[in-house]
């Protein structure tokens, strides 16, 4: 159902300068106004003061917008377009055509705030991969069904479930964190999430993981789902301690959407002061590591790695220099930066699957500048770019291995 638009307040704040539209990816493809961050401002404040109907086509521009972020790192006026971007699409409700819309909405309210249905659906993804059904789908299905298959994350071959609800540092205890297992990290990527913890162990971290934690809420924040978000966020600010060093998330949309918690809860009596602390605890595990200090020198290697800058943790978190560090970190190890690192690789969520053309056009922009560096790894700290670039590398040919930046380090016995 749309509802009104209501007036946001941070649109004012934008003095139309223009700086934002050649760092925005979908203005950069189209050159049209209402594709950039600018435009979009506009249609919002026309909508919220009555002079522009709340149609389908003013939906449609906001969403082929990818909440990458990129025009708040150019504005010099601090316009939050994310922020802006997340109460507007609240009012059209989730994106699509009437079907698509229809499954989002179900995906986003019974799918992603309970972990035991989301590991049902990851399950009948893996007997669908592992059976062969998806290589028959991919040859009998017609061309334009075959991508959404192709796009499917590989389902780890276990799910992540932790040992103990606190893992001891190993060696001497240096800190106490507490570590969001994530419903993408744990579902997909479970040896990542070992990987992870293993460094943060070898480093001296006691790590808290509590049990009734749920998803960030990231993909139904973005996605006009709101009020969802908001339960999901209350559910974590009750299940996480606060009397540790920091809550840490190795998914950088978990971390940039957990860190605005104190925001996302702000009208809410009950929650706010402990949403806030919430939010101040939150780190990338690799913006903690960094602050911490290796304690273990990495054994050396002798790959070449490109590193794919998230845009939640660029251009959301303002980590961009710390994974970095890390990397070179590893002796031997030779970091080859990529044209464009901070650009979006049409990942964004499920844009991908939404919005098929733009992001294969982002995709192919950005296997190219892979390509370009030769290098074997490309580490992209996030599990919807990862997704995103191991499929584009199969469809583009580029050979190489995608990467978390806890892979490394776990593999260099950092
Ligand atoms: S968030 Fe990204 S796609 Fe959206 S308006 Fe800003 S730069 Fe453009
Ligand atoms: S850079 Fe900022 S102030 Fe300038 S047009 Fe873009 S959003 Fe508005």
């Amino acid at each position: 159902m749309i509802r009104t638009m209501p007036v946001i307040p941070e649109v004012e704040v934008c003095i139309h300068c223009g700086l934002c539209l050649n760092q925005c990816p979908t203005y950069r493809l189209t050159h049209l106004e209402a594709a950039s961050p600018r435009g979009r401002l506009y249609l919002i404040e026309a909508a919220s003061h009555g002079r522009l109907e709340m149609s389908r086509g003013v939906a449609d521009h906001l969403y082929l917008c990818l909440a990458c972020r990129a025009c708040e790192t150019a504005c010099p006026s601090g316009v939050q377009y994310g922020r802006v971007a997340e109460v507007a699409r609240d009012a059209f409700g989730p994106p699509g055509r009437p079907l698509q819309r229809t499954v989002v909405r179900f995906a986003l309210r019974h799918l992603m705030p309970h972990p035991g249905r989301l590991r049902v659906l990851a399950g009948m993804i893996r007997f669908f991969q592992r059976s062969g059904l998806a290589v028959l789908a991919m040859r009998l299905l017609p061309r334009r069904l075959r991508r959404p298959v192709a796009l499917l994350p590989e389902a780890s071959a276990r799910f992540y479930a932790p040992q103990a609800d606190v893992l001891p540092a190993i060696g001497e205890r240096h800190t106490r964190v507490a570590f969001l297992s994530g419903c993408a990290m744990s579902l997909f990527f479970a040896e990542i999430n070992e990987a992870t913890l293993r460094v943060l162990r070898r480093n001296g971290c006691e790590v808290v993981i509590p049990r009734n934690q749920a998803c960030c809420g990231a993909l139904n924040i973005h996605n006009g789902e709101v009020a969802s978000a908001r339960a999901m966020a209350r559910r974590n600010v009750d299940a996480f301690p606060t009397d540790v060093d920091a809550i840490l998330t190795n998914a950088a949309g978990c971390g940039a959407a957990m860190k605005e918690y104190g925001h996302l809860l702000k009208d809410d009596q009950d929650y706010r002061e402990r949403a806030e602390r919430f939010s101040l605890l939150v780190r990338d595990t690799g913006e903690f590591l960094a602050a911490l200090g290796l304690r273990n020198s990495p054994n050396a290697t002798d790959q070449v790695v490109t590193y794919q800058d998230p845009c939640h943790l660029a251009h959301g978190q303002g980590v961009r220099a710390q994974p970095r560090a890390l990397l070179t970190a590893i002796p031997g190890l030779t970091l080859r930066e990529m044209a464009a690192s901070d650009r979006c690789c049409g990942s964004a969520g499920i844009y991908n699957f939404l919005q098929p053309e733009t992001s294969e056009a982002l995709l192919a922009e950005k296997m190219e500048a892979i390509r370009a560096t030769g290098a074997s790894v490309v580490v992209a700290p996030n599990p919807g770019c990862m997704m995103q670039l191991r499929y584009g590398a199969r469809r583009f040919g580029v050979p190489v291995r995608i990467a978390h930046l806890m892979d490394l380090l776990d593999e260099a016995g950092a």
